[in-house]
């Protein structure tokens, strides 16, 4: 019987692990991977301390930070389990059980670290083409593009932050908005993205269609007020049209968000029943970055030894 399980390998998650180590508590941690959704960017801005990190790095930064605790010299009892995935969480007599991918476990709290996933482009074509031109992140499968013309669907941060990744290499950049304005976005960031030459933008359009033979070709929009249908040609599609949260796995368990995020009391953490609590993304706090992730799940902490040590 574990007294805390962390599920989660974001900032959140890593954050929780080392404060659960320094804080002696018999912990489990389960992380499919290290990084979370950063390691998709290749400059992760103002993670307090590093003005500019890659994803890829800061990821390693928190798995030497996590390891340091875990593995290192004393009686620091953090049990990682990365490469597993939790399937349910459920109430047993005085205790969780915690199933995954391998195995079950029983801890007596749970901390839900497991953040956010891109969300899935569901349009014709969409799944056929994944890995053959359609893509959920322009770092890893950008180069392969270079010198071509591809598309952007998506007019907030992440598809601005995609479009001026591409803008380095390839040959255009058509980002596809299904509205007039960029209100998901920052100022600054869109209008250094719109002045560049070689970025083209189609708004007020929603993708129909994606159309290939082995490959992408073409992609088909539909204009949303004349309804008028056209094919922009293109090799690659780069999706980023925002994120749905990983709580699958607590959905009968506590109370969620329209979201799927969730619910948690601001001051400590807390879910809807004892026991469980959430930190980062996948939590309905109002605002998600790296340093809120780390901060909400140190608080957690703090909270969750209050409650094994005090009983409340
Ligand atoms: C492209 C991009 C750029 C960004 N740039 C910045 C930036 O510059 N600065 C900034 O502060 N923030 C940035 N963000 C936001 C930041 O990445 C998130 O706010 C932060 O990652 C949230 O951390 P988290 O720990 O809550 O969740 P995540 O980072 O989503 O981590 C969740 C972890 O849980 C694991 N997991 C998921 N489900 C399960 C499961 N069932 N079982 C086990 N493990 C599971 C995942 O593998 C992952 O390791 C960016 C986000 C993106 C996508």
């Amino acid at each position: 019987m574990y007294d805390l399980a962390i599920i989660g390998g974001g900032p959140a998650g890593v954050a929780a692990g080392v404060y659960a180590a320094r804080k002696r508590l018999k912990t489990l941690f389960i992380a499919e991977m290290i990084g979370g959704q950063s390691t998709d960017s290749q400059d992760i801005q103002n993670w307090i301390g590093t003005p500019h990190i890659s994803g890829m790095d800061l990821a390693k930064a928190l798995e030497k930070h996590l390891r340091e605790y875990a593995d290192g010299p004393g009686d620091v009892d953090v049990d990682l389990k990365i490469g597993e995935r939790a399937t349910k969480v459920e109430k047993t007599e005085g205790a969780f059980s915690i199933a995954t991918n391998k195995t079950t476990y029983l801890a007596k709290t749970v901390l839900v670290a497991a953040g956010g996933s891109r969300k899935k482009l569901e349009v014709k074509g969409a799944a056929e083409f994944e890995h053959k031109g359609v893509t959920y992140c322009a770092s890893c499968d950008g180069p392969i593009f270079a010198e071509q013309d591809v598309v952007v669907i998506g007019g907030g941060n992440a598809g601005f932050e995609t479009a001026a990744q591409l803008l380095a290499y390839c040959k255009s950049v058509t980002l596809i908005h299904r509205q007039e304005e960029f209100l998901r976005a920052d100022a600054a960031t869109v209008n250094a993205v719109l002045a560049h030459p070689k970025m083209k933008v189609i708004k007020n359009a929603e993708p129909v269609e994606i159309k290939g033979a082995q490959f992408v070709s073409s992609i088909v929009v539909k204009d949303k007020v004349s309804g008028v249908l056209s094919e922009v040609p293109t090799v690659a599609v780069f999706v980023e049209i925002g994120m749905v949260s990983n709580t699958d796995f607590v959905k009968e368990l506590v109370a969620l968000d329209e979201w799927g995020r969730v619910k948690i009391d601001g001051k400590s953490q807390r879910a809807s029943i004892e026991g469980i609590w959430a930190a980062g993304d996948c939590s309905d706090g109002l605002y998600h970055q790296n340093n809120i992730a780390a901060g909400d799940a140190v608080k957690a902490l703090e909270d969750i030894y209050y409650f094994l040590k005090a009983g409340k």
